[in-house]
Formats: structure tokens, C-alpha cells, sequence
């Protein structure tokens, strides 16, 4: 029997519409490197959109068709994404600062029939034209190119409708070995998320806010921003320039309220204000998330009356899992016991479960004491990667298993404490251990690699290789970056090359990196000094 409520499809044109017709004046602002500021509103973004989607349908694009965007934070960029889902294709942001063998299969597999891109790189696109197999349409958002697609098409255009559960968006995360995995969004998966996010104890969102996401536009749906933001009529304010002066200067000037991005961002803004005495506005709200945000960061921002948000998710969890949020004791606590708290990660909303098991799968009690293997479910939760032969990734219950290492307090906070997936977070950026120290066996000279993550105070982890020399050779640590050159993105390269007589293996004869990294937890690099 139903109940007796109407229903609509969650559709993420919804959004959009709503932005339009209840907050059409609230201001959209891009600024672009170089000065230019260009100024729209929800009901220009929605206007613009529904030109750019016609130009797609146009252009041929069907229903569930990929469309790619190789972009910074700008507007253009924004009428993009709502374009893209709006003619009913689905949304591909691609990271940037993947390098040529992951962009060429990433745009493959993917299929992508349209890519939009920055001029910036144009000489990526240039390069890697010959290998993308499904582009058919090239459109450069810079130089007028996609203004002229713009002004050439009118706006009367009706969003492609469908069901809820159709996907909409598509981003591609690096996995610990292999090509990167692609996570695929559902229409109603974001607009629930969207609903979460706005929340207070999450984003705590409204139409008074002014949001600068410092989050590219590529990274687990720009942390779902353009979205949330649409749903309370925020202002929107973009940069394709992060430098600090310029973030304090955009905040200033535009009344920023709210911000998000990973810690190595906000340590630069550190310092910057530090350095200066620049002020940082209005700004009331800053979520740091990505990677762990250290103590001294989260004291900083919260000494200036900035409420910190410490949140933790996944490209997979589109993308927010938990966010710090004052607890129905927090006036009792003394502010270092608030500090302590909010180095955790924070407490789950409505949608999101968590669990811990041990390595037999037993569940382990929430005494803030067990670690264990950090498992998750619900309905913005991914079920299975996109076009994976390995079909669903969730175990017969529903939960995904996160990668992470973590303990669960009894009043729900989630405590990272390792992680089990062998890769390396360097300023918010993947690295796979697995793909560095196969490519450095291939040197010559080196027996045995092993790739470890250790901390560096501006990019959270930096890479080390722990090196077995081949008997009777003399391989120099110069000669392994050399080799290392021709294989990985520069900012893969292991900061230090550390020569060992040997390394542990497990029973099975795999490295232990469990405790490799535990001994060189406390490693002291020399680039960090
Ligand atoms: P991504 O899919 O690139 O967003 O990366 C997700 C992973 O980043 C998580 O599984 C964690 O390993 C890590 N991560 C994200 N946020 C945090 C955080 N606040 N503290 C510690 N690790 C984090």
C-alpha cells in the first residue's frame, strides 16, 4: 500500500531549477588568474546551462553519454557540469595532475564523446589527442571559444528527465595498483547527499552563505559544493588562482563565509597571514578534510573564531563520510579536550554507517580502543565501480570496505589511525606505492624496493624508498630518480632514496609494509627541515 505524499524524481536539475526561480540574484563569481572577474547568478548559470545543453544535443550527445571536463574552479566550468547533466549525459571531471597514462585511459575508458578544458592545457590536450579514442568534440572554455558556443543557442531547452537512479556524474579515483577506478554518481545519490551536506553540524549551509570551494572542481565532485550550494541559493565564488593573497583578497572582497580544501592549502594561508597580518574577512566556516588536518591547524583557525569542520570521506562516498561538529557536551569541555576532539574525524550524519572489523571480519566494539579495518554502507555509497568486471565491491550485508584503518569511540567519533590500502597521500594527491616500487625494480642495479609515505608538514606524506642493492652492484640514488624520471609524474618522485640490507616479507613472500611503515613512522626528512 502507498502512502498518501506525491513524489518527484530526485534529479539534479532540481537543484538548479529551485536555485533559479528562489534565489535567480544570488551571485555566482569567478575570478581567473591573471585578474579577470567575471560576475552571473544562479539564474544566469541556470540560463547558460540550458544553452550549453541544447549545443550538446545538438552536437549529438545521448542520454548516459560522458562528457569531460580537464578544468580549474571557474564558471565556465560550473556550466559545464550543469550542462553536461541537464542534456541528460553524464559528468566526467578529470583530475589534471594525473599524468599522460592515466589520462589516456581515464578518457577512454570513460568513452568520453565531449571534452571541455582549460587553455591551460591545451598543450595536454594537443599531446594526448592522438591517444583518446572516443573524443569527438574539443572545446577550449577560454579564448571566446565557449562563450561562442553560448551565444550562438537559445535557452529554450527542457532538462532530459529520466529516473533517479540514473547516473549523472563520473570521477575516476586512483586505486593502490593498476589503472585508476571510475565511481559513478547517481541523480538521487547527490541529491541526498546534497540535503546531508547543508546541514549545521556538516556544512551548515544557507542562503547567507558565500562559498569559496578551494577543492577542485575534479576531486570527488568538487566535494559535492556546486550542488549544496545550488540547494540553499549560497553565492558561489571561484578561483583558478589559489595563492594566498589571493584567496585572503577574494575572501575579503566578496564576504567569503565558507570554505573547504585539503590541509596543505590552508597551510600556506597559515603562514600567509602570519607572515602579513592579512585578515581573513567574514569567513566563519572552514572544512578541512582529504587528509588528517594536524592539531596546530585546527588550534589556529579556531583561536580566530572559525569553525573548523575536520571532515573525512571518499571519492567513493561522493564524498563525505564524517565531519567534527561540537557535541551536546561541548560548552563542559575544556579547550584542549575540544582540540582532541576535533583531531578525530568526526561523527557520521543520517545515511552513513560505519563498523570496524578484525582481520577474520569479527565486528569490534566502539571502545575508541580497537583498530581494525573501517567499513561503510548507505545510499551515497559506492556499490560497484564503473564498467569493473569485478561487478559489486560490497560484501553481502552492503558494506564497502574503506581502505582505512580506524577506531570507532563510543560516542560514535571515527579515529583514523592507518590505512590498509598501500598508497601514498601527498598534498591531497594519490601515489601508489605499489606502481613506484615496480618501477624502481626495474632499475638497474636494485634488487628490492619498497615505497613508504612519511610525514612532511606541507604535503601531509612524502614518498621514501627503502632500497636493496643487487650484490655486487653500485647503484646511486641519483640513478634511481633518473630511471624513476622515465616512468612516474615528477611529484611522484621519492623525496629520499634510504639503502637497506634487506626488507621484512610476509609468509607469502609480499612485502610487510604494515611494518615498514610503523618503523619509519617517525622519519625525519631532510625536505621537511
Ligand atoms: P579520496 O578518494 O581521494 O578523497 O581519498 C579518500 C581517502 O583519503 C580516505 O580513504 C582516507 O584514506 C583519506 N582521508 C580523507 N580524509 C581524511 C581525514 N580527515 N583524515 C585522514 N585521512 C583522510
Amino acid at each position: 500500500m502507498l502512502g498518501g505524499m506525491q513524489d518527484w524524481p530526485l534529479r539534479v536539475m532540481r537543484l538548479l531549477d529551485h536555485a533559479e526561480r528562489e534565489h535567480g540574484s544570488r551571485e555566482i563569481v569567478s575570478f581567473y588568474a591573471g585578474g579577470e572577474k567575471v560576475r552571473s547568478d544562479w539564474r544566469g548559470v541556470a540560463r547558460d546551462s540550458r544553452r550549453l545543453a541544447r549545443a550538446l544535443v545538438r552536437m549529438g550527445l545521448k542520454r548516459g553519454d560522458r562528457v569531460g571536463t580537464l578544468a580549474m574552479n571557474h564558471g565556465r566550468h560550473l556550466l559545464a557540469w550543469y550542462g553536461a547533466i541537464g542534456a541528460g549525459g553524464v559528468l566526467h571531471t578529470i583530475n589534471t595532475r594525473l599524468f599522460d597514462e592515466q589520462l589516456v585511459y581515464i578518457v577512454n575508458h570513460a568513452e568520453d564523446r565531449v571534452l571541455f578544458y582549460d587553455k591551460s592545457f591545451a598543450p595536454l590536450v594537443e599531446r594526448l589527442k592522438p591517444r583518446w579514442t572516443s573524443v569527438e568534440h574539443y572545446i577550449c572554455f577560454d579564448d571566446g571559444e565557449f562563450d561562442a558556443l553560448l551565444a550562438g543557442e537559445s535557452d529554450d531547452f527542457a532538462w532530459v528527465e529520466g529516473d533517479e537512479r540514473e547516473p549523472m556524474m563520473l570521477c575516476y579515483t586512483s586505486g593502490t595498483t593498476g589503472n585508476p577506478k571510475g565511481v559513478l554518481y547517481e541523480h538521487r545519490s547527490t541529491v541526498i547527499h546534497a540535503m546531508m551536506q547543508i546541514s549545521p553540524d556538516i556544512f551548515d549551509l544557507s542562503a547567507r552563505s558565500v562559498v569559496l570551494p578551494i577543492v577542485p572542481m575534479f576531486h570527488a565532485a568538487g566535494w559535492a559544493l556546486p550542488f549544496s550550494t545550488a540547494m540553499v541559493g549560497g553565492k558561489l565564488v571561484y578561483s583558478t588562482d589559489y595563492t594566498p593573497a589571493v584567496m585572503c583578497e577574494l575572501m575579503r572582497d566578496e564576504g567569503v563565509t565558507h570554505t573547504a580544501g585539503v590541509p596543505t592549502v590552508w597551510l600556506a594561508l597559515m603562514q600567509h597571514v602570519e607572515a602579513t597580518g592579512a585578515g581573513l574577512g567574514k569567513l566563519s566556516s572552514m572544512h578541512i578534510g582529504g587528509s588528517a588536518a594536524p592539531r596546530a591547524m585546527i588550534r589556529y583557525f579556531t583561536e580566530r573564531g572559525i569553525r573548523v569542520g575536520h571532515a573525512w570521506g571518499m571519492t567513493e562516498m561522493s564524498p563525505l563520510g564524517t565531519v567534527g561538529a561540537a557535541t551536546g557536551d561541548w560548552d563542559e569541555l575544556s579547550f584542549d579536550q575540544q582540540l582532541d576532539y576535533m583531531c578525530k574525524q568526526g561523527r557520521v550524519p543520517f545515511g552513513v554507517e560505519l563498523r570496524t572489523v578484525d582481520g577474520e571480519g569479527r565486528v569490534l566494539p566502539r571502545d575508541g580502543q580497537s583498530s581494525g579495518r573501517l567499513q561503510t554502507r548507505g545510499p551515497w555509497i559506492i556499490r560497484q565501480y564503473f564498467q569493473d568486471s569485478n561487478g559489486p565491491i560490497i560484501d553481502a550485508e552492503g558494506w564497502f570496505d574503506t581502505g582505512d584503518i580506524a577506531a570507532l569511540h563510543p560516542n560514535g567519533v571515527l579515529q583514523i589511525t592507518d590505512r590498509s590500502k598501500d598508497v601514498i597521500k601527498s598534498g591531497g594527491e594519490w601515489i601508489s606505492s605499489i606502481d613506484l616500487e615496480n618501477a624502481a625494480v626495474g632499475c638497474p642495479g636494485v634488487a628490492e624496493a619498497a615505497a613508504v609515505g612519511v610525514y612532511h608538514p606541507k604535503w601531509d606524506e612524502r614518498p621514501i624508498l627503502l632500497v636493496v642493492k643487487r650484490e655486487g652492484g653500485d647503484v646511486t640514488p641519483q640513478a634511481i630518480l633518473d630511471h624513476l624520471s622515465g616512468h612516474v609524474a615528477k611529484w611522484w618522485l621519492p623525496d629520499e632514496i634510504v639503502f637497506v640490507e634487506s626488507l621484512p616479507h610476509t609468509a607469502t613472500g609480499k612485502l610487510l609494509k604494515t611494518a615498514l611503515r610503523e618503523q619509519y613512522r617517525d622519519y625525519k626528512l631532510a625536505s621537511a627541515a
